[in-house]
């Protein structure tokens, strides 16, 4: 309904949109936010990396906001939010990244979910930084219970060898992408796996973080 209501008023009034975070009407603009979430949003200041990991970035620190959007774009398919979440993703010039990662789902959940946010996220990257993306280096052996049900040692061992890297890792510096970290468990785990592997470096570049 939501959106017939957008469809019609963006007929009308071509100039206005709805704003990303507090869905309120809203003047175009290249972020997609209105002033005052513009004003309110707080940006992630250089997050510490997560064991395994030899560097991490994150656009902005989570927020009450930020998780309805999340809820959004991974359960509701608004995968029209993808350019406005992956423009706070940003890969560092010193990092020297070869393949971009999208951390991967496991198949089943994919299939049920019909598509991978974070491999949305690194289409857009991709395009921008002009990275490849290489989802077949890691996959996810076995499906995982919610990590948000679980407390910080529950999840190491939810995780523990869930996934499987490929051997073309083998000396690569490879970017994981994700969209939200939280205790950092899962991008932990992916690295083990890649490095387990070969690989030379992995960072991980994710839109938003809690903070931790
Ligand atoms: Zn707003």
């Amino acid at each position: 309904m939501d959106r017939i209501k957008d469809l019609l008023l963006s007929l009308v009034a071509p100039n206005n949109h709805r704003c990303y975070l507090c869905d309120q009407e809203c003047p175009a603009s290249e972020d997609g936010l209105c002033e005052n979430c513009r004003q309110t949003m707080k940006l992630a200041i250089s997050p510490a990396p997560p064991a395994g990991l030899d560097g991490l970035t994150a656009g902005l620190q989570y927020s009450d906001a930020l998780s309805t959007v999340f809820y959004r774009f991974k359960k509701k398919e608004r995968t029209d939010y993808t350019p406005f979440l992956a423009q706070f993703i940003s890969i560092p010039q010193e990092w020297h990244a070869e393949m971009l990662l999208p951390v991967p789902l496991h198949w089943l959940r994919e299939y049920y979910r019909t598509y991978n946010q974070s491999y949305l996220l690194s289409q857009y990257v991709s395009a921008r930084d002009g990275i490849p993306i290489c989802r077949d280096l890691l996959v996810r052996t076995r499906p995982t219970p919610q990590q948000k049900l679980l407390n910080e040692k529950q999840r190491r061992r939810n995780l523990k060898g869930a996934f499987q890297a490929a051997p073309e890792c083998k000396g690569r510096s490879i970017v994981l992408i994700d969209d939200v970290v939280t205790t950092g468990s899962t991008l932990s785990e992916c690295a083990k796996a890649l490095k387990k592997a070969g690989a030379h470096r992995v960072y991980a570049a994710c839109v938003a973080c809690t903070e931790r």
